[in-house]
């Protein structure tokens, strides 16, 4: 992989990281064992009771081996790439031939329904053909090559085929010869940002300067005045209101005059994303800035306590500033993925343990709750609040499912969970000549390199559970190198030790919530971190009005919830003291093995004194005690009412 001025470490290939066990690896065994193979049947339709995908099919017809109409929002393409794109992943982790034969399956259909000039796109070729390139608001087909290229970049790191890569560059020649600023072509960018983050994967991969330089394009037009948007008459939607203006698409202004983060949370979050990546590749210290701004105006002041991103459900949108309601919160899934792709790559700009923690945030509360424990529900929204009947019956509330579903009329969430945490081995390290830097605590087996050098990491650790993280590191050949320990801040009191020898004080050797050990490593080293991971009360700033008057329950990086199956119904009713303290247990039988926290609390406060709807105020308080399980659990056992956020007394 290159590397730039601006990158001061490369994350590790996923093939390099073998997720081995702990918390993660029957995650991402399901993913594959289970996952994958579920998703390729919904989306040939061999499901009984999901939403009909029609996705395989559309490609099917589009290449003439099948005839019908197209089926499906104009994106469902990226459905079959994004699936690609998992199975890819997994096929790192479990080499399975069913998957393997699937993938070349869509790989071949995707390769026969593309047009002899290079275009693949099933709507615009079944459904609409001659409109091609006029509808950039909301025709997705930017984001379809984009996944299809992100597809084709993990389909030939997992296999050495360069099949689909072979189609995507025939794609990217038509779609850079269509798009951009010369003469005859057309002066417009991605509505749905994507493009951008697989044009930078495909510049890494090939070397070729075209597809940075339409990168660069792409990323500097957006947002240039008049806008080209506004003539599409899909401009607005079907709303034509202002949550569907400009803002909408991160194009109220170009990028470098963007300090709030607005519209969009998933097309924010990409287009910030590969922002990034542009930053990487470039060095560009102007757009660094600017991309800061937007980094702090979401994780200061718009993002949930779980990662989630995009609170307001019309526009799926980001709102004002701490404008952060919790059973209306909008917070999908693949907008914390986004977050997590965008925090990915400030890490290997600039390591900061507060980015670090931003994506640790997002990955174990609101990506993983979009998942169910048996891995074949998702959640769409991620609300940190839900009363059952009111969001059945409430217009406010519609995009709130009760409970996961099997799958989506837009079903752009399940494959991007499934892509992400089969990925997950690379999000663990990055490394450049010197350093070895450690993000995740995850239990795996790694080979780094370091220059010309390569170290063995054999990472043991049960978090976020336990509070230990043990480390083998073996270097090829004895040498002077860096590791880099992310500390997250809600261990307290971390401890360190190199061959079981402790430091004493660790505080001169961590900078920006990196603990930087330098010495000359000789093979058979051992490096034991130790955390305090306490059941803690989180507040939020005063100024989100949802939460004043309530706390949150996290211990490490785990955000935790009520349930009424565990502490009965009107979960409003039920008051935790301030001094009252907090119970952790391991819970093997329950949720698949979680940490639970439990303590007393009260029931109640004023009433009515009648015993009517209102009357005269009275006193009527009861102690009980509580449960909370993690946030990301949720909902796995009975729907019922859910609450993150608990009065607080
Ligand atoms: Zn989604």
């Amino acid at each position: 992989m290159k590397t730039s001025a601006a990158r001061s470490s490369v994350p590790v290939a996923l093939a390099d990281v073998q997720v081995t066990g702990g918390f993660w690896a029957p995650r991402v065994r399901q993913i594959a064992e289970l996952v994958i193979p579920h998703q390729w049947d919904v989306l040939n339709d061999r499901i009984p009771g999901a939403e009909k995908s029609h996705a395989v099919e559309n490609f099917r017809i589009a290449s003439g081996q099948s005839h019908g109409t197209f089926h499906g929002m104009r994106f469902q393409d990226s459905d079959v790439a994004k699936w690609i794109e998992a199975a890819s992943y997994s096929l790192h982790a479990v080499r399975r031939a069913e998957t393997q034969r699937a993938i070349e399956e869509a790989v071949d259909l995707i390769a026969a329904a593309q047009r002899p000039d290079g275009y693949v796109n099933t709507f615009f070729t079944i459904a609409e053909p001659g409109k091609r390139w006029t509808d950039f608001s909301h025709g997705h087909e930017l984001y379809c090559a984009g996944h299809l290229a992100e597809a084709a970049v993990a389909y030939l790191e997992a296999t050495g085929s360069r099949t689909l890569l072979t189609v995507t560059e025939k794609y990217l020649a038509h779609i850079e010869s269509v798009i951009g600023p010369g003469e005859g072509q057309v002066r417009a960018y991605s509505g749905h940002p994507e493009i951008e983050i697989a044009l930078a994967r495909v510049y890494r991969l090939t070397g070729e300067e075209k597809h940075l330089r339409f990168l660069r394009y792409l990323i500097e037009e957006r947002g240039s005045q008049p806008s080209f948007l506004r003539k599409e008459p899909t401009f607005g939607y079907v709303f034509k209101d202002k949550w569907f203006d400009l803002s909408y698409h991160q194009a109220q202004a170009p990028i470098r005059q963007q300090h709030s983060a607005e519209g969009h949370a998933v097309r924010a979050m990409y287009l910030f994303a590969s922002v990034a990546d542009l930053v990487i590749e470039t060095g560009d210290q102007a757009l660094q800035r600017a991309m800061d701004d937007l980094w702090k105006s979401v994780t200061t002041a718009r993002m949930y306590v779980t990662g989630g991103v995009g609170s307001h459900a019309h526009g799926e949108r980001l709102s004002v500033d701490f404008d952060l309601p919790n059973h209306r919160a909008y917070s999908e899934s693949c907008a914390s993925i986004g977050l997590i792709f965008w925090a990915h790559r400030l890490l290997q700009i600039t390591p900061r343990g507060s980015v670090g923690d931003v994506l640790e945030r997002a990955l174990y509360n609101c990506v993983l709750a979009g998942i169910s424990l048996s891995g074949t529900e998702y959640f769409y929204s991620n609300p940190l609040a839900v009363a059952p009947s009111e969001a059945r019956s409430r217009e406010d509330l519609k995009h709130v499912a009760t409970q996961r579903q099997r799958w989506f009329g837009t079903a752009c969430c399940p494959t991007n969970i499934a892509r992400l945490l089969a990925s997950l081995g690379s999000y663990v390290y990055s490394t450049n000549a010197d350093c070895a830097f450690v993000h995740l605590f995850v239990e795996s087996d790694a080979v780094l390199r370091l220059g010309d050098r390569h170290v063995s990491i054999r990472q043991r650790t049960g978090y976020p559970w336990a509070e230990s993280v043990h480390l083998d590191v073996n270097p090829d050949r004895p040498s002077d190198f860096t590791l880099a320990v992310r500390i997250p801040t809600w261990c307290y009191s971390p401890t360190a030790a190199v061959n079981r020898t402790p430091f004493r004080d660790l505080r001169p050797f961590v900078r920006d919530g990196y603990l930087f050990i330098r010495r000359r490593w000789t093979g058979g080293e051992t490096l034991d971190i130790g955390f305090s991971l306490r059941a803690e009360r989180i507040a939020a700033d005063p100024r989100v009005r949802a939460d004043r008057g309530r706390i949150a329950l996290q211990r490490g990086p785990v955000v935790y919830c009520l349930e009424e199956v565990d502490n009965g119904e009107n979960l409003e009713d039920i008051v935790l003291p301030r001094e009252a303290p907090l119970q952790s247990d391991h819970r093997q039988d329950l949720l698949g093995g979680v940490v639970t926290i439990s303590g007393e609390a009260r029931r109640g406060g004023s009433r009515p004194a009648n015993g009517g709807l209102y009357g005269p105020a009275v006193a009527s308080i009861s102690r009980t005690s509580f449960t909370a399980v993690p946030y990301f659990a949720w909902c796995n056992r009975v729907p019922g009412e859910m609450t993150v956020w608990v009065r607080e007394s």
